[in-house]
C-alpha cells in the first residue's frame, strides 16, 4: 500500500505483507516515525506478521527514500549449548553406522558357508567377489 509521511508528505510503497496489523515506521527524509495502519476494509491476516518483524522492507518505491522499521527486533540468543552434543551424537552414528556395515561385511565372510546353505542365491553374491 501507499504511506505518506505525516510530518513531511514523502510517500512510501510499502508491501501490505510488512504492515500486517499496523506497523510503525521510520520516515527515512525527515526521521519522523509514525504508525501505519492497513485502510479500512483489508482484513488483517489472522497469522499477520506482529508489528515488530524480522524482514526489512523491500519494493520500496524507487526514488523514494527508504522507510525503517522501528524498532529493531530483538535478536534472540542461540542455544549454543546443545550444538557440541548434537555434534557428538552424529559423529558417534557415523562411527556405529561404518562399524554395522563392517561387521556384516565380516560375517558375511565369516559364514559364508553357512550363509550359502541357508540362502543359495547368495553364493552368486560370493562369485562376484571372488
Ligand atoms: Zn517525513
Amino acid at each position: 500500500m501507499r504511506v505518506s509521511c505525516p510530518a513531511c508528505d514523502t510517500t512510501y510503497d510499502v508491501p501490505d505483507r510488512l504492515i500486517g496489523a499496523g506497523r510503525r515506521l521510520r520516515c527515512a527524509r525527515c526521521d519522523h516515525d509514525w504508525m501505519v495502519r492497513p485502510p479500512p476494509g483489508t482484513e488483517p491476516a489472522p497469522q499477520a506478521e506482529p508489528a515488530v518483524g524480522t524482514e526489512s522492507p523491500t519494493g520500496l518505491a524507487a526514488g523514494a527514500a527508504e522507510a525503517a522499521p522501528l524498532p529493531a527486533p530483538p535478536s534472540r540468543p542461540k542455544r549454543a549449548s546443545r550444538a557440541p552434543a548434537g555434534v557428538l551424537g552424529l559423529w558417534l552414528a557415523w562411527v556405529a553406522s561404518v562399524g554395522a556395515v563392517g561387521l556384516a561385511v565380516a560375517g558375511l565372510w565369516l559364514f559364508r558357508v553357512e550363509l550359502s546353505l541357508a540362502w543359495p542365491p547368495i553364493q552368486r553374491l560370493y562369485a562376484l567377489l571372488g
